[in-house]
């Protein structure tokens, strides 16, 4: 069924129904396709990747032949650690994860945690041993990459939307090391304006 206003189709996971029809309707609309997979444990990982998906979401659990995968065909994976904590299936593997693939951070179902970026990046930066750089791409131009956006970095020609930090804010004045501030502790009250 077509949508118009609809980015895509996002799958439950491949234990849960059968999503061929889904999959071949979103590719006929020329839509996104992504589905939760190896959250609990890695047995839904290849019914998902079967799907030929344009991002697979979670990965906490992947077995060295899903690895080899993902980084034959490049899927890219969004992974949501606070999601993760919450449900308790453990912390996803980002090292193996960014070695192979493109990663963005995903806030998961808004049931179980809040939308916010901020959160997720300073718990993606607590918990892994991904660099701060990294956490920061994979907010930003990891993420704008998955959801098929023309932003995530400020290089000519991209879309300008853009955060503007305020760096003299209570908590952010006099940083030594911004990007580690903006990734470990910024949040909504260091926000000075948002372009466009
Ligand atoms: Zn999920």
């Amino acid at each position: 069924m077509e949508h118009p206003f609809a980015a895509g189709f996002g799958a439950s996971g491949a234990r849960d129904a059968d999503f061929d029809a889904e999959r071949a309707a979103t590719r006929a609309a020329g839509k996104l396709f992504g589905i939760h997979a190896g959250e609990r444990d890695p047995h839904d990982l290849d019914a998902a990747m079967d799907l030929d998906p344009d991002h697979l979401v979670h990965v906490v659990h992947p077995e060295e032949r899903h690895l080899d995968r993902l980084a034959a065909e490049g899927w890219p994976v969004v992974v949501c650690p606070r999601s993760n904590l919450v449900t308790g299936v453990g912390v996803p593997p980002l090292r193996d994860l960014l070695d192979r693939t493109t990663v963005a951070l995903g806030t998961d179902n808004v049931m179980l945690d809040s939308p916010s970026m901020f959160r997720e990046m300073e718990f993606a930066a607590k918990l892994t041993d991904a660099t701060a750089v990294e956490v920061l791409r994979m907010a930003t131009a990891a993420g704008a990459a998955v959801a098929g956006l023309n932003c995530g970095a400020i290089e000519p020609g991209r879309d300008a939307r853009l955060l503007v930090l305020d760096g003299d804010s209570d908590n952010l004045a006099g940083v030594r090391d911004p990007v580690r501030a903006v990734v470990r502790r910024a949040g909504q009250g260091d926000v000075k304006a948002v372009v466009p």
